[in-house]
């Protein structure tokens, strides 16, 4: 079977310099201009009766423009995003024309009103990601652009996959860039495919069946919480510089500072994310794991493990942003990682997971020892407790999907 390919889309904001600015704002202007001329002749031709261009009379038609005295200012912006938008014009023009579907005729382009450029060849922009330099110093990655140079962009997640093109786009002044990629699906898993449990802990961000834990490193856990109470200190500053006068330049500058922080600690906290759940997401078929609607229902049940109190907090050294607000997310980015390889995340119930023993079945709250620490009272099996809860989780789905394929299985005879 052969793979299949996907294509999805990511948005950076680029950070050009004043002159790369003034220069994509040319370049885009050159679009425009390149767009309305040639919307301009096919126009008239429509009114006068006249077959239209086509695309290729228009791409040499651009040639010549851009070698002319006339409208040589042209050359001076790349040519593949002024072919690229003849391109949609052509097939804007036609699909207007094709009466089987409604949509509306191309319209001339005012300045500054969804200025974008398109490079649609991938092997002219380059991506340096490389977020270090010789120095060791923290930089921006960058993009190249034809004719505009290494522009900084802030890169706020993952690229996967190979880039395919990329637009650039200005929108309330500021600029960004969308780069289209495309991945391989490997063929669907076979019969056979891993399955684990996972339980979403305290001690560890999250404990899989076979007893991995999954755990963000030291160094990065410190960062974030450096991030953090920069973050904590911007505010700070922002109220006091408010009391002193809310419309003050000051102010509106700790404004972009804080924002910044607040950006730095979404990125870290989204980046661990991602990584935890590609780790899982590549490896595994089918991942079963706590239903956190029904977790959140029954918290007080569970009182303990959601209420671990200061000390097991600080034990852990995990951070309490990337606990309570992370699950939600991880799980979502995990489900998509999995069903883009033919895998699946099933919710089970998660009641008892964490007192009943695997071994033996027992349930109670005496089993847990300690937060990691399960000693059943019953048989006396000890074991890492969210392990054993992550055993339990992917028992109850391993039952629950049994159930549901004898059910298929009867209601097919
Ligand atoms: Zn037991």
């Amino acid at each position: 079977m052969k793979n299949m390919k996907t294509r999805q889309a990511v948005k950076f904001r680029l950070v050009p310099t004043s002159v790369q600015e003034e220069l994509l704002s040319r370049h885009a202007g050159c679009v425009r201009f390149v767009w309305n001329k040639a919307l301009d002749l096919q126009t008239r031709r429509l009114e006068a009766g006249i077959p239209l261009l086509s695309y290729g009379d228009l791409a040499r038609l651009l040639t010549l423009w851009r070698s002319s005295e006339e409208y040589g200012f042209l050359s001076n912006g790349p040519a593949q995003p002024q072919q690229q938008t003849l391109k949609n014009l052509d097939r804007g023009v036609w699909e207007a024309l094709d009466r089987t579907n409604s949509k509306r005729f191309p319209r001339f382009k005012k300045k500054g009103c969804g200025d974008s450029l398109r490079y649609p060849d991938p092997l002219q922009v380059k991506l340096d990601l490389s977020t270090r330099d010789q120095e060791g110093r923290t930089v921006l990655p960058r993009i190249f652009l034809p004719k505009v140079g290494w522009v900084k962009v802030r890169v706020s997640r993952p690229i996967e996959g190979d880039l395919k093109n990329a637009t650039v786009i200005r929108k309330a002044g500021r600029w960004s860039v969308s780069l289209q990629t495309e991945t391989e699906i490997p063929e669907p898993v076979a019969l056979t495919r891993p399955v684990i449990g996972l339980d979403l802990g305290v001690v560890s961000f999250a404990t899989t069946s076979d007893g991995t834990r999954i755990h963000p490193d030291p160094d990065g856990v410190e960062a974030l919480k450096r991030a953090e109470k920069k973050l904590v200190r911007e505010q700070r500053k922002l109220s006091r510089k408010y009391r002193k006068g809310p419309k003050s330049r000051n102010f509106r500058k700790q404004k972009i500072r804080v924002a910044r922080a607040h950006e730095r600690v979404a990125n870290m906290r989204l980046d661990f994310l991602h990584k935890a759940s590609t780790a899982i997401g590549e490896t595994q078929a089918v991942v079963y794991v706590e239903d956190l609607k029904i977790r959140n229902l029954t918290r007080s049940a569970r009182g303990a493990r959601e209420n671990p109190g200061r000390k097991v907090r600080q034990k852990s050294g995990l951070n309490r942003s990337i606990l309570s607000r992370g699950w939600g997310t991880f799980l979502s980015l995990l489900e998509y990682k999995l069903s883009r390889r033919g895998g699946c995340l099933v919710r089970v119930d998660p009641r008892n997971t964490s007192r009943t023993c695997f071994v033996c079945g027992h349930v109670s709250p005496e089993n847990r020892k300690t937060q990691e620490a399960f000693v059943c009272v019953a048989c006396g099996h000890a074991e890492n407790a969210d392990a054993n809860a992550a055993r339990n989780i992917l028992r109850a789905g391993q039952a629950r999907s049994a159930c549901s394929e004898a059910k298929t299985s009867e209601s097919a005879v």
